[in-house]
């Protein structure tokens, strides 16, 4: 049976996407981050496809205890650590790598009756106040880390930049400074460099890399897309057309009318919504890959169902192909009709929508 809508996931491409980043910084270990379902590639499959990278990341221990009953054996950091002294003890029974960003973390490291059973990062705030030690903390918490006997020394020291994808932002530099006189004499590992950061900041490639968004093939960057920077888009989202008709000029199309027909026009209807994680944000324009062609969406995403304006000498036909994004048409793209981000649109696709691993078609010229 074949399903639709359906997200078509290129494994190869994962694999490619390692190698490629690995280029851009040899020697510089890499922590593979497939968090939020490995961001809609499926947790698993890319785990899988990912499996020569030095490590595994992901943001909670649902998705550190998924891979490990899937037989994954790679060492797992778990991005936000431990939120219970219970998980803590799942984090040793699973052999799972913790990342340490509060007070509390720490104390149950140092509380724990056991020596040597935890790999640990420290993660410090060096200006993204999100998680971690801020500058005045960081000088104790170093300390202690160094000092618990449950942490298998040396810990690693890890920092989130807040605006990497940016050029012209002076934070970075200001975070890199400070995570670089802060770990000056740290004698273990350092990690700081995020997709954006392996592209455009030389000097975060200096110890462990945590790519997310770069492994799907995809483009952080604002203005690039992955192919720009040699990356292979690994997912495809495609539908079929399930209706089509002929509006005359004039006839309005979908809910509250947002779209009007200027003239006579053929409307193809394909199945995907919002309830498949296709946006409602998207708007008139937005493009879409009808047969090969590139239509424009009309009127409102609805749950199940958009409506497309194929032209009126289109000879589309129910039962055709319908692309949303993937090659010959960059989630990036998309993600500016939408005014968000890719990341947004590949975390979001639904769980109805089926999901199948497979080479890519060859490529239309
Ligand atoms: C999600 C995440 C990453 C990966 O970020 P990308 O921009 O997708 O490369 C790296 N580090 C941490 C701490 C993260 O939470």
């Amino acid at each position: 049976m074949d399903r639709f809508p359906r997200v078509i996931v290129d494994l190869a491409a994962l694999s490619n996407n390692l190698e490629t980043i690995r280029r851009q910084a040899p020697g510089c270990p890499v922590m593979a981050v497939v968090k939020a379902n490995a961001y809609g590639h499926g947790l698993v499959a890319a785990a899988r496809a990912l499996q020569d990278a030095d490590a595994l990341a992901v943001a909670r221990i649902g998705e550190a205890l998924t891979l490990r009953e899937a037989g994954v054996s790679n060492e797992i950091v778990l991005l936000e650590g431990v939120f219970s002294s219970q998980e803590l003890d799942l984090a040793a029974e699973h052999r799972l790598t913790l990342v340490v960003h509060n007070e509390q973390q720490l104390r149950w490291l140092e509380d724990y009756p056991r020596a040597n059973r935890f790999v640990c990062w420290l993660k410090l705030d060096t200006g993204m106040h999100r998680l971690g030690f801020t500058r005045p903390a960081s000088e104790d918490a170093m300390a202690r880390i160094q000092g618990a006997a449950s942490v298998r020394q040396p810990p690693g020291l890890m920092t989130h930049l807040a605006s990497s994808e940016l050029l012209d932002d002076p934070i970075t530099a200001s975070q890199l400074s400070v995570f670089t006189e802060l770990g000056r004499d740290w004698p273990g590992p350092v990690s700081s460099a995020n997709s954006a950061a392996i592209f455009l900041r030389p000097e975060t490639r200096v110890g462990w890399l945590r790519p997310g968004l770069a492994l799907y093939g995809v483009s952080p960057i604002k203005g690039q897309t992955g192919n720009d920077l040699g990356l292979q888009p690994a997912m495809r989202l495609q539908t079929r057309l399930i209706s089509v008709k002929n509006v005359k000029a004039g006839d309005s199309v979908g809910y509250n009318s947002a779209w009007t027909a200027k003239s006579s026009t053929r409307i193809g209807i394909a199945a995907i919504g919002y309830g498949d994680g296709y946006l409602r944000s998207f708007g008139n324009g937005t493009p879409v890959i009808v047969a090969g062609q590139r239509v424009a969406l009309a009127g409102r995403v609805s749950m199940d169902m958009i409506a497309l304006d194929l032209g009126a000498q289109s000879e589309a036909g129910v039962g055709d192909e319908v692309l949303l994004w993937g090659d010959g048409l960059a989630v990036e793209e998309l993600a500016q009709w939408a005014g968000t981000i890719p990341y947004e649109l590949l975390c979001n696709v639904s769980a109805r929508v089926a999901t199948e691993y497979a080479a890519p078609p060859p490529v239309l010229a």
